[in-house]
């Protein structure tokens, strides 16, 4: 195996590939906090991508109810245990070393096994193919807390209070995660997945996939699915027509994909990052994803001891705990919570850009507004201003603008009662 550079744990790591990188990366960040669990991202992608006989069972995008919900069934669950098993085999410790971090190693240094490293040298990574069962509903546990202890109606005595709710459920948007170094590929004995070099999106070769299904057991996010009808496995393609601006509606320009661009909770932003050489990214402050990943760090990816150096990033949600939140993101959880909780008058203009345009946005820019609110955050002084924020489009065209309070319209008298 290569030696390959992953940020996300702050170390080099093993990898079956050499380190190679694409010049720009398919990237988006979903707002957890704000997601309604409508599924109509689902519903999109499913309606564009996997209508066909063959494809029943297949949803590229889903919406899961942590903390029991999970398509495929149990799917993270599964290999944490595969990876404490490791652990445990090679008597190794999980742990983060977060109390150096710098440019290089932004949450830290992760110290334990990856999911190409636990493996017994069978596989390029260790993972399962799931069974059939679990795969029957992406909505299993939908809507479902964790049990608390009620009254004698059943009703919780404790209610809700932050920084912790004691009864929580929150929603988790997953899609393949356009990994740098995916564990799909990886696995592939027919070397049919590939991760195209102008925008960092995976893709499987149908004419050379055999459907040995190597890349549905190895991807640990479980993003690679299995078609009977044509005996070859299928994933997500991030919509990369739109990507590309070849769909009519684009102008030209990259658009975001249909799973982001229906969103009606304004969670999803999606964007491309331009990468050097080594696979850092080019800095970039006025890229709304450089800002909300690097330079903010509010987002963060999606188990990244897996190792696999996922491309969608998530701002975790505040009211959940947090020892399962560091679980799943990693060590930044904390200080991601208390910059949204408090955000910086840069943070809350760049907020407003998400889900407001299809185009893809590039470079924003803030003009000044009042102030016009002031109170007190976790004790500390906090200020909001109406300050306007504009996105441009890959041509830096102006693609939107808007401000942080919303402007109110009233029906003229003549239309007040046109429902
Ligand atoms: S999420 Fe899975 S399918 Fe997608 S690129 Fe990563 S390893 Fe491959
Ligand atoms: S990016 Fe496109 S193909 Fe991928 S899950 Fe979203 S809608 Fe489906
Ligand atoms: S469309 Fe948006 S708000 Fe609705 S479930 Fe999907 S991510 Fe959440």
């Amino acid at each position: 195996m290569a030696e390959v550079y992953n940020w996300q744990l702050g170390r080099k790591m093993k990898y079956v590939f050499e380190e190679a990188h694409p010049q720009k990366q398919f990237t988006a960040v979903f707002n957890i906090n704000r997601c309604i669990g409508c599924q109509t991202c689902t519903g999109a992608c499913k309606a564009t991508w996997t209508f066909s006989k063959g494809q029943e069972y297949m949803w590229w995008n889903n919406v899961e109810t942590k903390p029991y919900g999970s398509y495929p069934q149990h799917w993270d669950i599964k290999i944490l245990q595969m990876l404490d098993e490791a652990h445990a085999a090679q008597k190794k410790q999980a742990t983060w070393d977060a109390t150096q971090t710098d440019a290089k190693a932004p949450y830290g240094t992760y110290n334990g096994l990856t999911i190409f490293e636990a493996t017994d040298g069978n596989q390029n990574a260790i993972g399962y193919i799931p069974e059939d069962k679990e795969w029957r509903a992406p909505t299993f546990y939908e809507d479902t807390s964790n049990s608390y202890t009620g009254d004698n109606l059943g009703i919780s005595t404790q209610g809700v209070s932050l920084p912790e709710h004691q009864t929580w459920f929150f929603y988790l948007q997953r899609l393949c995660n356009h990994c740098t170094y995916p564990a799909c590929a990886a696995a592939c004995p027919r070397k049919a997945v590939y991760k195209r070099p102008e925008d960092g999106i995976v893709l499987i070769d149908p004419s050379r996939c055999r459907g040995y299904r190597k890349c549905v057991e190895e991807c640990p996010y479980k993003k690679s699915m299995y078609r009977g009808t044509t005996r070859t496995s299928e994933k997500c393609v991030a919509c990369y027509p739109r990507v590309e601006g070849n769909d009519p509606l684009s102008e030209g320009v990259p658009m975001e994909t249909r799973c982001m661009a229906v969103c009606p909770g304004k969670i999803r932003l999606n964007g491309l990052v331009d990468v050097a050489a080594d696979g850092s990214w080019v800095e970039d402050p006025k890229h709304p994803m450089y800002f909300l990943v690097k330079q903010e760090k509010i987002a963060l990816p999606l188990y990244p001891q897996f190792g696999t150096e996922p491309n969608i990033y998530y701002i975790p949600p505040r009211w959940a705990p947090r020892a399962y939140l560091h679980q799943m993101f990693g060590p930044g959880v904390e200080a991601a919570i208390a910059r949204y909780a408090a955000p910086s008058r840069e943070l809350l203009a760049v907020l407003q850009l998400f889900r407001t345009t299809q185009k893809m946005i590039f470079r924003y820019e803030i003009e000044e507004g009042p102030l016009v609110h002031e109170t007190e955050i976790n004790g500390k002084p906090w200020q909001m201003y109406n300050d306007t924020v504009i996105g441009f489009d890959a041509k830096g065209r102006e693609a939107v603008r808007l401000s942080v309070v919303e402007p109110l319209h009233e029906r003229p008298p003549e239309r007040l009662n046109t429902i």
